[in-house]
Order: structure tokens, then C-alpha cells, then sequence
């Protein structure tokens, strides 16, 4: 049985009447720039998250870069990003000119390791970026206390995010900015590129407002050099047709990782993740494993005071070699799966121009990239699929 990573059509062909209505709204308002349904989104998004402020813009990436320039980063600036994220967050941050600090990972969440982000802050620090990777929360407290004892500004990368919670408060409302993607494999995923800067703050959202549109007030006088940022009418009127049906979305893929801990979890040498060792890599899985059951497989886990929205389900294979051996498993079966992400952003070519402590004291990062491997997690993912890779996982560690 084929058992695709992720399944588009499965979830945007139910809708297709709505969503050929929406296109044709708009094909006929001739208003392809801007304008209501635009307006109507951000208000949307901005309800939905308890956001003060929603900016619609032309992708997660260009939210984290139109972020950085609201906050006037650049030259000569330093900004902490994790090292085990996907590209934009650091690339992003070198685009401005700022130079990007990689920080290491948390073993449990993925996240980044806010002690030792502290180790890395200089007088050059000007902000962190957390990402909230695979779908849950990093540390804000955590992030929040550097901010405030070293007068950091804080984006909050929420591209595999949206919806997720942290102690109660919305992905991407705790800082100084939160961004959103609608690429098609995210949460809430599009038709084409999108994304949505949110903020609670009224001169960030002014300011990043007047970037998003090259920086004219009005039109063809320019007060700053911005960009072009926007989101399409188009994007967000076929957006604003899946967003009534999102939680439902969340409320599927949190039942599909409930089905995969706890049909993995049965196997020999698989283990949940065990959040009371959430530093130290060796002493996460001495505590878990034991002689007679030494640990092959960890499984991911959320936080109790987090809601994670799932965007991936990512094992953790801490053995030499096994996580590329279940790759190759998986791929042999057709089951599709996905290492996210092989290579951490210190050890990218294009970054090696930063300064050696920019990069150094990335060790649990590395055997992350390493280690993990995600699995079909996608909403509307059939129960026999699902069997399907857990028979698979089965058959591999047996
Ligand atoms: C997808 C993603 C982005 C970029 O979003 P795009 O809409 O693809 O530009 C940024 N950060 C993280 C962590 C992502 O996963």
C-alpha cells in the first residue's frame, strides 16, 4: 500500500465548490491587489489567535524578513536563531545584513535551548528568534526573561504553528512580532506561497504595515525603503474557505500523533521522550532505556503546558545509522516519510562566513539532524495508513 507523506487533495477537494466560488469572487471584483478579502482575513486570523494586529503577507519568509526590518535590524546586529530549524529563520536574518547566532536544540521539543542562547548573547544581540518547530511551543519564559534582562526584541518564527498554545497564550502573540505561513504542507496550507505578521504592538504593526508596501505614505511618496509583501485577495479568499474547518484540522492531526505514541509505544524499544531530561541527550536515554531494553526509538512529546498542533511526528532514532536504515525501510515499503532536517543552519555552506562562536556549542542539534525522522501526520491520513507505518516501524525493529 502507497502511503503518502501528506495528501493535499484529500483535504482542499471536499471543499472544491466553495473554494471555485471564492476564485470566482474574486476574478470578478477585478481586485487583485489588497482590498476586502484581504482586510477580512487578517481580521480573521487576528480573532483567532487573539492578536491585536494581522498583517497579510507574501510568505512565512517574508514575515520574519519584514519583521526584523519593522524592528530596524541589521548591520552590525547580532540575532539568535535556533541552529535545527528550517532555512528562512536564519537566512532571513542574513538578508537584513544582521549577523545570525545559532543557538542549540532542546533533545524533547526541538526547540532552542534558551541557556544556552544566554551564553551566546554579546552587546551586538538586538533579538532571538524561537521557532516553534513541528508544531510546539519553545520556551517562552524562557526567551522572554533574555529579552527583558538583555533588552532583546523577540520574533516569534510560527510557521508550524498556528493555533498551537503555550501556557494558555497563542503561538506568536508573546513577542514583540509572531509570523505565519500558508505554504500548501503547513497547518493551514494555501493554494501558493502566503503568510501573516501579527504583533500587539500599534507603531510595530504601523511600521510594518508602510514596509509591506515599499514604504509609501501615501502612494508614490516613499518614507522608507521597504518591499513588496503582500499577500494575494486570491490567496486570502481561499484561505478564508478553509479557515472555519481549522480546528477540526488540528483537532486530526493531535488524534493521529495520540494513535502513533500510543501504537508505537508498544513495540519493544520504543519509548516516549521524557521531558524531566530535557538537557542532556546521554541522560535522557539512560533514564529511559535499560540494559535488557536499549532504546531504538524516541518518541516525540508534548509539554503539558503546551498545545501542540502537529505539524510533524518526528521520531527520534538515537542509535548510529538507524534513523537513515528506518528511511530506507520506510521508502522500500512506499511509506512516505521525511528527514526534517538533515543539516543544522551552523554547518550550511552559505554560513561559514559567520564568526566560529556564532557556530560552536551545537552538539545536541547535530545528533538531532542525525536522528530524526517524520511521519505522515496529516489530517485527513487514513487509519489503515497509519496501521501501515506503525506495521512498518514494527517490522524494522523486529
Ligand atoms: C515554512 C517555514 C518558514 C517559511 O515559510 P514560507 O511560507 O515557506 O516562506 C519559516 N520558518 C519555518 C520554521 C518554516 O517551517
Amino acid at each position: 500500500m502507497k502511503v503518502p507523506l501528506l495528501d493535499l487533495n484529500a483535504q482542499n477537494l471536499p471543499l472544491e465548490k466553495e473554494l471555485t466560488a471564492a476564485f470566482t469572487s474574486v476574478l470578478r471584483s477585478g481586485m487583485f491587489i489588497q482590498g476586502p478579502e484581504v482586510a477580512a482575513f487578517e481580521k480573521e486570523i487576528a480573532t483567532m489567535v487573539g492578536a491585536t494586529h494581522a498583517i497579510g503577507v507574501s510568505s512565512g519568509t517574508d514575515a520574519l524578513v519584514l519583521a526584523l526590518m519593522a524592528l530596524g535590524i541589521g548591520p552590525g546586529d547580532e540575532v539568535l536563531v535556533p541552529t535545527f530549524t528550517f532555512f528562512a529563520t536564519a537566512g532571513c536574518v542574513a538578508r537584513t545584513g544582521a549577523t545570525p547566532v545559532f543557538v542549540d536544540a532542546c533533545p524533547i521539543c526541538f526547540n532552542i535551548d534558551t541557556a544556552k542562547a544566554a551564553r551566546k548573547i554579546t552587546p551586538k544581540t538586538k533579538a532571538i528568534i524561537p521557532v516553534h518547530l513541528f508544531g510546539q511551543s519553545a520556551d517562552m519564559d524562557g526567551v522572554m526573561a533574555l529579552a527583558r534582562t538583555h533588552g532583546l526584541r523577540v520574533i516569534e518564527d510560527g510557521a508550524q504553528s498556528i493555533g498551537a498554545r503555550y501556557k494558555n497564550q497563542a503561538s506568536g502573540t508573546i513577542g514583540d512580532f509572531g509570523t505565519f505561513s500558508f505554504f500548501p504542507s503547513k497547518n493551514l496550507g494555501g493554494f501558493g506561497d502566503g503568510g501573516m505578521l501579527i504583533t500587539q504592538n500599534d507603531a510595530l504593526a504601523d511600521q510594518a504595515r508602510l514596509l509591506r508596501t515599499h514604504g509609501s505614505r501615501p502612494k508614490y511618496f516613499h518614507l522608507e525603503v521597504g518591499g513588496n509583501f503582500r499577500l494575494d485577495p486570491l490567496q486570502a479568499a481561499l484561505l478564508r474557505v478553509k479557515l472555519p474547518h481549522y480546528a477540526r484540522y488540528t483537532a486530526a492531526r493531535q488524534a493521529n500523533a495520540d494513535a502513533y505514541t500510543s501504537e508505537l509505544s508498544r513495540l519493544p524499544g520504543v519509548v516516549i521522550g521524557d521531558p524531566a531530561h530535557c538537557k542532556c541527550l546521554t541522560a535522557q536515554e539512560n533514564s529511559l532505556g535499560s540494559s535488557s531494553h536499549p532504546v531504538k526509538i524516541i518518541l516525540p512529546v508534548a509539554y503539558a503546558h503546551n498545545e501542540h498542533i502537529w505539524n510533524q511526528y518526528t521520531l527520534r532514532l538515537p542509535e548510529a545509522g538507524q534513523r537513515d536504515a528506518l528511511k530506507n525501510h520506510l521508502q522500500a515499503r512506499d511509506i512516505g516519510c521525511e528527514i526534517y532536517y538533515p543539516r543544522t543552519m551552523d554547518e550550511q555552506v552559505c554560513f561559514q562566513y559567520t564568526p566560529e562562536a556564532s557556530r560552536s556549542d551545537c552538539d545536541v542539534a547535530h545528533r538531532l539532524a542525525a536522528e530524526c525522522i517524520s511521519l505522515p501526520i496529516y489530517p485527513e491520513l487514513p487509519p489503515e495508513h497509519r496501521q501501515e507505518v506503525v506495521a512498518a516501524v514494527a517490522s524494522f525493529l523486529s
